[in-house]
């Protein structure tokens, strides 16, 4: 198990917990969980997902995804080895949760977040029905495709695909039990932070 750290006072021992976050896509997840790491006192860490998508410029291997070719993402279904996967775009993009480290993760008394879209949250659910789930809400649709246009990542039709998408993940977020909206990224981080401390210590 691990501990909370010395600051917090005398060696507490934490369970392991899996986390769920997501929010549409452009909605700021990165930036949050990045500063979330080193504002929360929990033994946090992030699930690096396998995705058949293409790496994209600043994106890391093995630390932003395990970028995958489909076969080996289906080799790796045949294998059962996800939690998840799911096509989250609907061209053809395969993303999936791999089952093994989560459960090391949560062994070790880690808190283990999975960014990932409301499908497979859904289905993480069913699976792991005492995990946490937070999802970041862009406050208007308006306001995600003005963020999305500023990544500048995206072809008009790949920024369309997404605020589509975007739409029914909005309506799916009242399934989870934690809606934070983003509206700036130090208050959406203290908040987070607040949730889990506050069950941490229950
Ligand atoms: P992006 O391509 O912008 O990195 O991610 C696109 C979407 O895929 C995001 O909404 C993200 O939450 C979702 N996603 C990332 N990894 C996974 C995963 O392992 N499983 C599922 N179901 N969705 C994921």
């Amino acid at each position: 198990m691990s501990k909370a750290s010395p600051a917090d006072g005398p060696d507490v021992p934490i369970r392991g917990r899996l986390v769920i976050f997501s929010g549409p896509s452009g909605v700021g997840k990165t930036t949050i969980l990045q500063r979330l790491f080193k504002a929360c006192r929990l033994p946090l860490r992030e699930s690096v997902s396998a995705t058949t998508r293409q790496q994209r410029p600043g994106e890391t291997d093995g630390v932003s995804y395990h970028y995958l070719t489909r076969e080996e993402f289906q080799n790796r279904i045949d294998a059962d080895e996800f939690l998840e996967y799911t096509e989250v775009f609907g061209r053809g993009d395969f993303y999936g949760t791999l089952k093994a480290p989560i459960n090391q993760a949560i062994a070790a008394g880690e808190w283990i977040i999975v960014e990932i879209d409301v499908v497979g949250a859904l289905k993480v659910l069913k699976i792991h029905p005492d995990a946490i789930t937070i999802f970041v809400h862009p406050g208007s649709i308006e306001e995600l495709e003005k963020r999305l246009r500023g990544r500048a990542t995206e072809s008009e039709e790949a920024l369309t695909r997404r605020l589509e998408v975007a739409r029914s993940e909005l309506e799916v977020s009242e399934k989870y039990t934690h809606i934070v909206n983003n509206e700036s990224v130090e208050q959406t981080v203290d908040e987070i932070c607040q949730i889990l401390e506050a069950i941490a210590t229950q």
